[in-house]
């Protein structure tokens, strides 16, 4: 696996209100972290480096609303997507419950190779749990995707979200590249 200079990366953000999509992209963009919640209209553009291996992998940050009316729009950037982050927030069970939607969104509308990453935020809410750590692993699992638990508050596995699944997404190419001259052969 290579960082690919040349090309960018597109990663985007989905589920529903609240949950921390918004954080997410600014914790990962070094901004400080803000306790008041200003929702996202329709869809957000962010561009970023990510240091791989010593390369620098350029990366499109999608962040998206999880408001019902925005749907329409927030879905057609689904197809365009190499990475989809599903969040849900650990301490809202309605918001895990909400994944399974988001995820039928994401098998309907993206790409058929997407690499999925299913993403428990507010992990330094503890107290206030309402998902465990196993029930989120299990449906990971079941829907063929990675899964971790972050905090956009307090940095916990920002980064390391981010860097796995492009990681993940440099292997597929690989792969497919691979399988493609195989073919040719
Ligand atoms: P979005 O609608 O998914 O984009 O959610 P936002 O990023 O706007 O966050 C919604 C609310 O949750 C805001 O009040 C944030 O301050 C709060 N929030 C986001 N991430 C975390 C987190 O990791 N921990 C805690 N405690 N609050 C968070
Ligand atoms: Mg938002």
């Amino acid at each position: 696996m290579q960082a690919n200079q040349e090309q960018v990366l597109k990663l985007l953000l989905t589920g529903s209100v609240s949950v921390g999509k918004s954080a997410f992209v600014n914790q990962f963009k070094g901004q400080e972290f803000n306790e008041k919640y200003i929702p996202t209209i329709g869809v957000d553009f962010n561009e970023m480096n990510l240091e791989l291996s010593g390369k620098t992998q350029k990366l499109q940050i999608w962040d998206t609303s999880g408001q019902e009316k925005f749907m329409p729009i927030v879905s057609s950037y689904f197809r365009g997507s190499h990475g989809i982050f599903i969040l849900y927030d650990i301490s809202n069970k309605q918001s895990f419950n909400d994944v399974q939607k988001w995820l039928q969104q994401v098998n309907k509308q993206g790409n058929k190779n997407v690499c999925k990453m299913l993403i428990g935020n507010k992990n330094d809410l503890q107290d206030a749990r309402q998902v465990s750590l196993d029930e989120a692993q299990q449906l990971a699992n079941d829907s063929g995707m990675s899964f971790m638990e972050i905090s956009a508050k307090n940095g916990l596995n920002v980064k390391q979200a981010i860097r796995l699944l492009t990681t993940e997404i440099l292997n597929q190419q690989e792969k497919q590249k691979q399988e493609n001259q195989a073919e040719q052969k």
